[in-house]
């Protein structure tokens, strides 16, 4: 089986997680699976969690979770808007939406909200402009025609809004994660720092070892990109609320800018929403979409993934195969490895032999690397050059196994903590052999560090797959 370098996260919805359909997302390339608080119960997802746990252990979970969002309430009737018209927007949760007035779910919003200001309604679908403030209320003319039902999204663009980090809708999820050991939060709307620390508050009182990823899909998100890099274990591209928060044409290049510093501070890193939109209702995707892959890949992402295209389309695991299909030609017409600066993160010796093992597996033509691993850091590092040949992961601990789904060209499994190098890598190659289609005369770079109470790689060695298989013997082999 060929083996693509970019990885795959799908949105899965409780409507649809029967294990044989997650078996067959699996087996066309899926690597994360994404569970949207937005529309799940909490019984729903822990459906999802158990029913993906039946189909492997490689699989890694992430919990997506609501953040600071604004909605309107709760209208008996859908609120036809006409372009022209005036309406008043009210902050008040307990409140229904009823003809020209609104209510949202954001009691400051008069206070919070700039006159002039653009707000847009149902994922950008409506628009309107604030023109008076009288007391809590705006007044606003509507700049386009359309219908707005319940609880549809809210956005201002350019706005500061004073919004907690966390809803309590999302401490419950949060909780439930930590009890099932999920792998990542991806947090929406982060905007700074102290958003990214408020999630690690709630997730340390369970003391548990969750990843978060932060969801970039707002402007003060870009703005303080580099703050929250600093604390957060990987970002989100959410280009479904970015392309609404900031003028769409500027997506592409911040796509760009966000993959190229991601891939430099050894954080991974997805791009997300509407890559193939169109195959919610249609077998084959268009051009645009295989190009808006394509770009996203040549760009060196980590991981793509997909929403709606797999949560409720018609043809979910016909979107993980096109886009396993489009990732296996791309990865071998663009460059094989990327000059990525050192960054210390590994320690000074490990940082060098990590960039030297993917060098060299390049150069001689090495059908792939193992090295080994206890909180994965090392293996993020060699995975930021972006090489060709698949790293073989050896982890110390199923999180770090699972955690290694998101990461470019990484593919992990578990192995216990041996007694010396050689019997690390007799029981490495003979457990990869067959899932990596190892042959005697292929040549393998090892890397690894965890046997001599240190844990920085310390030792690097190549050889074919015979000559390191049989430097020991196992008894169990025998
Ligand atoms: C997005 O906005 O692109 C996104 C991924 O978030 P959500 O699907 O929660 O809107």
């Amino acid at each position: 089986m060929k083996r693509k370098r970019t990885k795959i996260v799908a949105t899965i919805s409780d409507k649809n997680c029967e294990i044989a359909f997650l078996r067959q997302m699996y087996e066309a390339g899926m690597d994360v699976v994404r569970i949207n608080s937005a529309h799940l119960t909490i019984v729903g997802a822990q459906r999802i969690i158990n029913n993906v746990r039946e189909v492997s252990d490689k699989i890694a979970l992430m919990l997506d979770t609501k953040g600071p969002e604004i909605r309107t309430t709760v209208c008996e009737a859908p609120i036809i808007v006409k372009k022209g018209v005036s309406f008043s927007i009210t902050g008040d949760p307990e409140k229904k939406s009823a003809a020209n007035n609104l209510y949202v779910s954001l009691k400051s919003f008069a206070e919070d909200v700039p006159l002039g200001s653009v707000v847009m309604f149902d994922d950008g679908e409506i628009e309107m402009k604030v023109q008076k403030r009288e007391g809590k209320v705006l007044i606003c003319k509507a700049l386009n025609d359309g219908i707005i039902g319940s609880r549809k999204s809210v956005n201002i663009p350019g706005a500061k809004i004073h919004l907690p980090s966390l809803t309590d809708k999302d401490r419950a999820f949060i909780k439930m994660a930590a009890r099932n050991d999920v792998d990542f939060i991806a947090h929406s709307f982060v905007r700074s720092r102290q958003d990214v620390l408020d999630v690690q508050a709630e997730i340390d009182k369970y003391k548990s070892e969750i990843k978060i990823i932060a969801k970039i899909e707002n402007q003060e998100g870009v703005e303080n990109i580099s703050d929250i890099m600093e604390v957060v274990y990987g970002i989100m591209v959410a280009r479904g609320d970015l392309a609404i928060e900031i003028p769409y044409e500027k997506i592409p290049s911040l796509q760009r800018m966000i993959i190229s510093r991601c891939i430099y501070c050894r954080k991974p890193v997805i791009v997300a929403t509407q890559m193939l939109h169109s195959m919610i209702t249609n077998p084959r995707p268009t051009r645009a979409e295989v190009s808006d892959i394509a770009s996203a890949i040549y760009s060196q992402t980590d991981a793509i993934m997909l929403s709606g295209e797999t949560a409720n389309g018609k043809y979910p695991v016909e979107s993980v195969k096109t886009m396993t299909r489009v990732a296996l030609e791309v990865e071998n017409n663009k460059e094989k490895f990327l000059e990525t600066p050192y960054l210390n993160v590994t320690g000074e010796i490990s940082a060098y032999l990590a960039k030297v093992a993917v060098k060299t597996s390049l150069r001689i033509s090495a059908k792939g690397i193992i090295a080994d691993t206890t909180g994965g850091r090392t293996i993020r590092d060699m995975a930021s050059f972006r090489g060709f040949n698949l790293i073989m992961a050896q982890c110390y601990s199923a999180r770090t196994m699972r955690e290694m789904a998101l990461s470019y060209g990484v593919y992990a499994s578990y192995q216990e903590k041996r007694k010396s190098i050689d019997e690390f890598i007799h029981i490495a190659l003979k457990n990869l052999s067959k899932a990596h289609d190892l042959k005697a005369k292929d040549i393998i770079v090892v890397l690894a560090g965890n046997f001599s109470g240190g844990s920085g790689f310390s030792f690097i060695e190549v050889g074919t797959v015979q000559y390191l298989k049989d430097r020991v013997s196992i008894k169990e082999d025998q």
